[in-house]
């Protein structure tokens, strides 16, 4: 028997190669993985400009008390520049975002001066008010966005606010995917008495797309010894990973373990968790294997376990776990030492003591699949704990 922490570093360290960088156009770079550094070519913004509408003065001109008025010699919309220089006594009307004109070093909002004809009467103000100044956001060659990081909507609009239209991301790794079992019918087919739908592989493709791989969907493999070693050999030709569910216990119709001697590289794991015991990792051709269990908790919490963090690497992400925080249990939770279990759980924010609360969702079994629907976190409880009381502080991971 393993540890949890064992088995992650185990499969990790067997991953070196990393999908490979391509070109891509940065509109479609949402959640693909970022390969090299990008640094700003120009500060942002480019030039001082104004925060406001209103107007723009020198600093020299601002009265330490009572009023001054300026002469106004110019409107400057936002998009123009003002190619003459502000002299002593003069204003521009400026509108946001226009650059601020040489000589000018202040912007008064036109809601604090009076504007009559050709002159506009200003207080007191502190230099440099309502300007932005020239790389206040980014200044040129900072590194904006790293390496190994996903693009959300923000770094993409970073990157194209710095004028790229192209950005080397890793290719996703190709996931081959398929469920094993006589039992397991086809969504949209007549299920026969005996048969349950597939749940396995949709949680799966889920479960791979939002890691960032691409799905291969190799369908529904019966328990027969030919069929199994074609399908996985397939699988492995056209994919990085190939994920499977069931047949990884101890039936006798449980031949993934079997067929993966024959085949591959195996290692025939007992991970001290609950729920997803037995889980068999190892490689077939070049592909990386995840045999996951079948009871659909199991391979789902397997898949967040080993699998993704798989998929994350190969991606070329950095950061390959999630954050987790601490809550206070709401009630008592069994837990027997020796082993890490991972309840499925509904967090709550209790306002008035400002702390999160956490329930399980009930029966745990790991068949239960509604119980990651209800649920919104995993209560992690780590090997060397014991029963949980009401009140105690305990790690969870909201998914
Ligand atoms: P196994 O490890 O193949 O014995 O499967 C364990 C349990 O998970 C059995 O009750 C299976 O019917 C169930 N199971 C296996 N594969 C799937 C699947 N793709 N979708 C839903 N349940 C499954
Ligand atoms: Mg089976």
């Amino acid at each position: 028997m393993i540890s949890v922490r064992d088995g992650q570093n185990r499969i990790l360290d067997r991953i070196t190669a990393i999908a490979p960088p391509e070109l891509v156009p940065v509109v479609d770079t949402l959640d693909r993985v970022l390969a090299e550094d990008i640094q700003a070519p120009f500060d942002v913004p480019p030039s001082d400009n104004s925060a406001i509408d209103g107007y723009a003065v020198g600093s020299g001109d601002i009265p330490g008390s009572g009023t001054r008025d300026l002469v106004v010699i110019a409107d400057l919309p936002a998009g123009s520049v003002f190619d003459g220089a502000l002299a002593p006594g003069q204003a521009i009307r400026i509108m946001t975002g226009a650059p601020m004109p040489a000589g000018a070093d202040t912007a008064y909002p036109q809601e604090i001066v009076e504007r009559e004809a050709n002159r506009v009467r200003i207080g007191a103000l502190d230099k440099g008010a309502n300007v932005r100044r020239r790389g206040e956001d980014i200044a040129n060659g900072a590194v904006v966005v790293q390496a190994g990081v996903p693009l959300r909507p923000q770094e993409v609009g970073v990157l194209t606010s710095l004028g790229f239209v192209q950005a080397l991301v890793h290719s996703r790794p190709r996931v081959a995917l398929l469920s094993t079992g006589d039992e397991v019918a086809e969504p949209g087919t007549v299920r026969k008495p005996g048969q349950i739908y597939d749940s396995n592989r949709f949680t799966l493709r889920g479960s791979i797309a939002r890691a960032g791989g691409e799905v291969i969907d190799l369908g529904i493999v019966p328990d027969r010894r030919e069929d199994l070693r074609a399908r996985l050999l397939d699988a492995a030709s056209m994919a990085d990973v190939v994920v499977s569910s069931g047949g990884v216990s101890v039936g006798i119709f449980d031949l993934v373990k079997e067929v993966l001697e024959e085949i591959g590289g195996i290692e025939f794991w007992q991970v001290a968790m609950q729920p997803g015991r037995p889980l068999a990792m190892g490689s077939i051709g070049r592909a990386h294997f995840f045999g996951l269990p079948g009871n659909p908790v199991a391979s789902m919490l397997a898949f967040m376990l080993f699998v993704r963090p798989a998929i994350y690497k190969l991606a070329g992400r950095r950061r390959l776990f999630p954050e987790t925080f601490h809550a206070r249990a709401e009630e008592p939770m069994r837990k027997k030492t020796g082993r890490r279990e991972f309840k499925r759980a509904i967090l709550r924010y209790a306002a008035d003591e400002r702390t999160w609360h956490v329930r399980t969702t009930g029966p745990q079994g790991s068949g239960i699949l509604s119980s990651m629907v209800v649920g919104n976190c995993l209560v992690i409880l780590d090997e060397d704990r014991g029963d949980v009381s009401p009140g105690e502080l305990v790690e969870v991971e909201p998914f």
